[in-house]
Order: structure tokens, then C-alpha cells, then sequence
């Protein structure tokens, strides 16, 4: 059973980032630069990150996602895959990854227990595309994408994150793609973290509402209906077209928060707890491992994080998280 934090929500989902490096450089996330990688002692060992999970499992968490950076640049990482898979209690081990490298790796973390993937693609047209991300090529995401559906690694979500000016006149082809195709699209709404440069300044009217973008989808496509979604429904809400074998969701950090049905603690890369994505509020977790910490204690760590997640953001009153980038929470 999941534990209860102090509003009464059931934690029953930790996401980690395993790396804080990436291949990509998406406007939203990163400067063009890239930020400054950890030194790799800071940054979680495989064997501190199976703890982690051990003890996150011991309280009722059954849902565990890698992110990142971009968790496939990791080395090792279908080992740490493989590994997670065994641990008893967790049934629902996924991804998200920004897809560059799935074409080599789908088959292996299928077969190593990985059940399924979140595809990030803000766009459909490649030299768009090279735009965002500045470094990649659609075509790898396409290949990645497939390779994943052989794979097994389904329902493959695409996340799009929408950008007013950049990439919001694609909305209505990525619905399209739900009839086509049977794509599950996601879109997200821009979030004002770290230091990517449209998370500062200027931020809020690059944001497109959830609301707008499904006015946009109807006016071209037709009544939207609600959709249930087998698993890991998250914080979308989810629609269908009429007829179409995809669904659309709604991710709205912005216009609608959903901090009442939050059900998450993230691990950062260098291993701080945080049981708020939009919150600085943080617990050190690798020191304690780096002293001998065991699944018990570091239990009772996740229980102080659980106990203390903070009842909302409050980006509504312009306070936002200052400390990190993106890529080091995992998003
Ligand atoms: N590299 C992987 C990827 O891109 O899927 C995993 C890490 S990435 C930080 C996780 C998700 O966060 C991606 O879907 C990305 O689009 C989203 N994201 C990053 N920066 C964001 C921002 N400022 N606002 C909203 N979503 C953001
Ligand atoms: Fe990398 Fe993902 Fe951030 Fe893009 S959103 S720069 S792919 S971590």
C-alpha cells in the first residue's frame, strides 16, 4: 500500500534522473551552451540508485521512470534497467527519453524489463526540429519511435511541449497523427525552470493553455471525447477524436495545477530527494549512501521527503525554482 503524505495523496511513484548530461539542447531546457555536467563522483552510482528504489518499494511505491538529461547516454544503463526490473514490488518500470537513441537500445531494455516508453517530439518537421533541440535529427526520433513499437515498449506517449511562436501551429497535425497513426500525444505546457532561455523571462506568454490548444484541435478536427488510458495516465487528461486509435492528453502545470492528485517523489542525478518538482525543497540522500546507509535508513528518508511534500506550486505567485536545471531533475 501507498503511503499517505499530509493531504492525504498516495506516493506511489518515483522518478530519477540518471544523468544530467544529454545529446540535445532543447531551447525550453538547456542554453545553448549546455550547463556545466557534475563531476561523475557526484552523480549516483547504479548500486545507490537499486537502494534507493529497494527501500521506495518497501513503502508502497510500485511506479519507477528514468529521465534525465537523456537517461540512453548513460553508460550501462540497460544493466541498471535489468537490475530495477528484479526488485520486488515495482510493476511498472518506464522512460522517457528524447528518443535519439532508442533504434539501438529498444530491444535490449525490453528485453531487460524496461515496460514502456514517454518519446519527447515537440515538432514534425525536421528542420524545425534541429531548431529546438539544436543538435538532433528527426529522423533518429522516427527510427527510435519504431523501434520502441517492436520492441513491445507501449503505449508509447509522445511528449510535445508548446511554445507560442515556435511550434503551437503543429497542434493540429499532432492531433492528426492520433487518427493516423494511433499516436498518444501529450501536450505539455511551458514551465519556468532552471535556466533554458525561454525559461527566463518572457516565459508566460510564450505559454499556450491547454485550453487554447484544445479549441484549436476542435475547431479543425471535431468534438474531443474523454478517453481512459490503461496505464500510467499521470498527470494528463486525456481525449480521443472521434474514431481515433490515439489519444490526445493534457499536461497543465500552468493553467490548472494538478498538486491535489500529485503522486510523485523525483531523485535528482546527484542524488537529492525532491519531493516537488517546483520546489527547491530538497533531502540528501548520497551522503547517507556514501556513509552505509541501508534500505532502512534510507526508508526513513523517503518517509521525512513523503511526509514533508509541499501541498502545491506557486508559480501563480511568482515563485519559482531557482536551483536547478531540468535535465538534473528530470521534469
Ligand atoms: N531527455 C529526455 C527527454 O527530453 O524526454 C528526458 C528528460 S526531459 C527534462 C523530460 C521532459 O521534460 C521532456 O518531455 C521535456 O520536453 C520536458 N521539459 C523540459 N524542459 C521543460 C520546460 N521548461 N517546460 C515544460 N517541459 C519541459
Ligand atoms: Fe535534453 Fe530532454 Fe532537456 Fe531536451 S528536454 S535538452 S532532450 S534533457
Amino acid at each position: 500500500m501507498a503511503h499517505l503524505d499530509a493531504y492525504n495523496r498516495p506516493i506511489s511513484y518515483l522518478r530519477i534522473s540518471v544523468t544530467d548530461r544529454c545529446n540535445l539542447r532543447c531551447v525550453y531546457c538547456m542554453p545553448p551552451e549546455g550547463v556545466p555536467w557534475r563531476p561523475h563522483e557526484e552523480i549516483l552510482r547504479y548500486e545507490e540508485i537499486e537502494t534507493v528504489v529497494r527501500a521506495a518499494a518497501e513503502l508502497g511505491i510500485s511506479k519507477v521512470r528514468l529521465t534525465g538529461g537523456e537517461p540512453l547516454v548513460r553508460l550501462g544503463i540497460v544493466d541498471l534497467v535489468r537490475s530495477l526490473a528484479r526488485i520486488p514490488g515495482i510493476d511498472d518500470l518506464a522512460m522517457t527519453t528524447n528518443g535519439i537513441l532508442l533504434g539501438r537500445y529498444a530491444a535490449d531494455l525490453a528485453a531487460a524489463g524496461l515496460r514502456r516508453v514517454n518519446i519527447s517530439l515537440d515538432t514534425l518537421r525536421p528542420d524545425r526540429f534541429r531548431r529546438i533541440t539544436r543538435l538532433g535529427r528527426m529522423e533518429d526520433v522516427l527510427v527510435g519511435m519504431e523501434a520502441a513499437r517492436q520492441a513491445g515498449l507501449e503505449p508509447i506517449k509522445i511528449n510535445t511541449v508548446v511554445i507560442r511562436g515556435m511550434n503551437d501551429d503543429e497542434v493540429v497535425d499532432f492531433a492528426r497523427k492520433t487518427m493516423e497513426t494511433g499516436w498518444n500525444v501529450r501536450f505539455i505546457e511551458l514551465m519556468p525552470v532552471g535556466n533554458g532561455v525561454l525559461a527566463d523571462g518572457g516565459w508566460r506568454e510564450k505559454v499556450v493553455t491547454a485550453r487554447e490548444i484544445r479549441q484549436r484541435i476542435e475547431a479543425a478536427l471535431g468534438r474531443l471525447e474523454p478517453a481512459k488510458v490503461s496505464v500510467g495516465n499521470g498527470p494528463a487528461r486525456c481525449y480521443r477524436l472521434p474514431g481515433a486509435q490515439g489519444t490526445l492528453g493534457f499536461i497543465t502545470p500552468i493553467s490548472e495545477h494538478f498538486c491535489y492528485r500529485c503522486n510523485r517523489l523525483r531523485l535528482t542525478a546527484d542524488g537529492q530527494l525532491r519531493p516537488c518538482l517546483l520546489s527547491d525543497y530538497e533531502i540528501d540522500l548520497r551522503t547517507p549512501l556514501r556513509q552505509g546507509a541501508d534500505v532502512a535508513q534510507i526508508k526513513a528518508l523517503l518517509l521525512r521527503g513523503i511526509e514533508n511534500k509541499p501541498l502545491r506550486h506557486h508559480l501563480d505567485e511568482r515563485r519559482r525554482p531557482e536551483k536547478r536545471v531540468m535535465s538534473e531533475i528530470g521534469g
